[in-house]
């Protein structure tokens, strides 16, 4: 960085935008399979978020393979070079204050643990939504799992890719929840 643009002692801080906004940056991180409800629980947590006066971003497959990530695919490197700009684009958010829920079902340790080094341990609250591969199915949101099976889409998580369950999340959600009950545990448990 050019500190003749940027002087350190005059650049404000990720403590005086908290200040500001009145609340802590950190990253909530939901990981589970397609249709596991990820991105349902995370749209009711950031409403709930609002209400409190909160204030978040919530990125998701859509909103960032279409954008930031739309020249990356899903071999393994684009695998690894899509955490990798999430996980920055995310500690930009959180270092601004900003509660910053993200939804990707990241399938790997490795692919996790990438992203919680980029963001930094302390500001990483991993949710595990662990919804059954065959409840998964059954909803099949975007009719991914069929074509899965018919071989038209490959390497499909829970199919014929890969997802490691992680072993030691901050939380983690069954599917026997209500969206509410989510919520509220997240809610309990991180204390926003
Ligand atoms: P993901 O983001 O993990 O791919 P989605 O949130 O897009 O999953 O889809 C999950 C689907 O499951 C939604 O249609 C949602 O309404 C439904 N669903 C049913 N019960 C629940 C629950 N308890 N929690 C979350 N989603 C649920």
């Amino acid at each position: 960085m050019n500190s003749k643009i940027f002087p350190t002692d005059k650049i404000l801080q990720r403590a005086d935008k908290e200040q500001l906004l009145k609340q802590k940056g950190i990253a909530i991180w939901f990981t589970g399979l397609s249709g596991a409800g990820k991105t349902t629980i995370a749209i009711a947590l950031e409403r709930e978020l609002y209400k409190k006066g909160l204030l978040t971003q919530l990125l998701d497959g859509d909103n960032i393979r279409s954008g930031i990530n739309s020249n990356l695919g899903f071999s393994d490197v684009d695998r690894i070079e899509n955490i990798r700009r999430i996980a920055e684009v995310t500690k930009l958010f959180v270092e601004c204050g900003i509660i910053t829920i993200c939804c990707f079902i990241s399938p790997t340790d490795e692919i996790r643990t990438i992203a919680k080094n980029i963001i930094g341990k302390n500001d990483f609250v991993e949710v595990f939504v662990n919804t059954p591969l065959e409840i998964c199915e059954k909803r099949d949101v975007k009719g991914l799992y069929a074509k899965a099976r018919s071989g038209e889409i490959k390497d499909f998580t829970g199919i014929d890719a890969p997802f490691e369950k992680p072993e030691n999340p901050t939380i983690e959600i069954t599917d026997t929840w209500s969206i509410e009950e989510c919520v509220k545990k997240i809610l309990a448990k991180i204390n926003l």
